[in-house]
């Protein structure tokens, strides 16, 4: 098949262990899924029904990577995820056979335009300039499920420029892993390749050109990206 115009490469992962890629569907992201951070948000965090917002495949940004500081903003902040990818779709997917569906992990950064995040909350408006624009999913190489087996509990952290700036466990998911694809599969019917990001904990903050971001989930491989000065 031949395309009228250039399109580039599909975006994908680098896979630990191996020379193949993961491909990179869709992106979705949970809101709101640690007390904590709700809480910091200015919001109840009652088991409300989880929430979910997208961003574009190639949004992707390798591990290591330094990335331009985005434009349109002037508050650029860090969110620490654990990020899912699934190897197999589905819709109506039951709790207990969501992991069946999970390919492997790995730890990304729900970079977000804060200033236009807030302005968008204000005004009623969708949340996507805020949080689906260039270089907004960096993610390192992911870890097959079958060599990490399926995370339930661990720290994970973030760092900027050294200093610890968000800290939490996973087992303080409002909605853990398996409920989450559960429920988003009754929302649209999930693909191979698509990434969910699990939500972030508290302590979301600024990024500033030059800062250096590291990010921890116990058992995973270690996110560094730098921001251009
Ligand atoms: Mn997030």
């Amino acid at each position: 098949m031949k395309y009228v115009i250039d399109f580039g490469a599909i975006p994908a992962l680098p896979v630990v262990g191996s020379a193949e890629l993961f491909p990179v569907g869709r992106i979705y992201c949970v809101g709101r899924n640690y007390a904590e951070h709700a809480r910091e948000m200015g919001h109840d965090p009652d088991r409300e029904p989880p929430f979910f917002f997208m961003k574009p495949a190639n949004a992707i940004v390798p591990n290591n990577a330094t990335i331009p500081y985005p434009q349109a903003t002037k508050d650029l902040h860090h969110e620490i995820e654990l990020v899912v990818a699934l190897g197999k779709g589905g819709a109506n997917i039951s709790v207990d056979k969501a992991l069946d569906h999970v390919w492997g992990y790995g730890v990304g950064l729900d970079m977000t335009r804060r200033d236009l995040q807030g302005e968008a909350k204000k005004m009623g408006r969708p949340w996507e300039m805020g949080k689906a624009f260039d270089n907004s999913a960096p993610c390192t190489a992911l870890i097959p499920a079958s060599k990490s087996g399926h995370p339930a509990k661990g720290a994970i952290w973030l760092k900027v420029n050294g200093a610890i700036k968000q800290k939490g466990d996973l087992s303080e998911l409002i909605w853990n892993i398996p409920e989450t694809i559960s429920y988003l599969s009754g929302l649209v019917t999930l693909q191979p390749g698509d990434l969910i990001y699990s939500g972030t904990p508290a302590g979301v903050g600024p990024v500033k050109a030059g800062d250096k971001l590291e990010g921890h989930v116990d058992g995973f491989a270690d996110l560094t990206v730098t921001y251009a000065k």
